[in-house]
């Protein structure tokens, strides 16, 4: 199947939804694709900074990292300041070859956004731009630690139709649980029984099994631990 590879795989800890909007691209075209710049730390945009003044003759470097080409109205940022540029919160990636020709109108449909005309090569998720920077590094954070950064509450709270506030009062909580019980329906973890539970959770449950004819409340003390979980109180 087609997909995405990444020259620097140090730099592949990107957002794993333009991860997988990049691939879906790759899979509808029928080619594979390579990354020369995803997720950036920031001894590695010290070093993009570097190489791109090397590169663009009369380029210049500020005092917080930017490199800039030309004055006034004509005047171009090749690399945008330390900690600043998408890539150093995993939301961009540059990719090589026959991707840089895909336009905004063929991208759209994937989700995806080339926002600067000069730089054909850099693509965005169209939901994850304009953020604040506090979000951005919210997200940095969750992907570097692994996990995939999936709803925020705002999002919840947009979803379900209530309040958007942010914060996860006595209704946002109570639409959580009722949210919980479908979900745990849907993934089949809706345990009725410590059978169940037992059957479903436990790598050897037939050592368990028995002990539910031998301990004392051991069913009930199992259900309780669902009920707790499931969120029905
Ligand atoms: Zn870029």
């Amino acid at each position: 199947m087609c997909h995405v590879k990444f020259k620097y795989p140090e730099q592949a800890c990107v957002h794993p939804k333009l991860l997988s909007a990049i691939n879906q691209v790759c899979r509808a075209y029928g080619k594979d694709a390579l990354c020369t710049g995803g997720y950036r730390s920031l001894e590695c945009q010290k070093t993009t900074a570097r190489i791109v003044l090397e590169k663009n003759k009369g380029s210049y470097q500020l005092n917080d990292g930017s490199v800039y080409i030309g004055t006034g109205s004509s005047r171009k940022c090749l690399s945008a300041a330390y900690g600043k540029s998408n890539h150093c919160f995993g939301l961009a990636m540059d990719m090589d070859g026959w991707f840089e020709a895909l336009e905004n109108k063929e991208l759209s449909g994937y989700g995806l956004i080339k926002p600067l005309d000069y730089e054909p090569w850099h693509v965005q998720l169209i939901e994850l731009t304009g953020l604040s920077e506090d979000r951005k590094a919210a997200i940095r954070d969750s992907i570097l630690k692994g996990e995939a950064f999936d709803m925020t509450i705002r999002e919840f709270q947009a979803l379900t139709a209530l309040n958007v506030d942010g914060i996860p009062g006595p209704k946002t909580q109570k639409k959580a649980r009722e949210v919980l019980l479908v979900c745990q329906k849907i993934l089949g973890n809706d345990f009725k029984s410590p059978q169940e539970v037992i059957a479903a959770t436990q790598k050897n449950p037939e050592l368990w099994l028995a002990k539910l004819k031998e301990v004392k409340y051991f069913d009930s003390f199992i259900l309780n631990i669902v009920k707790k979980m499931s969120g029905r109180e």
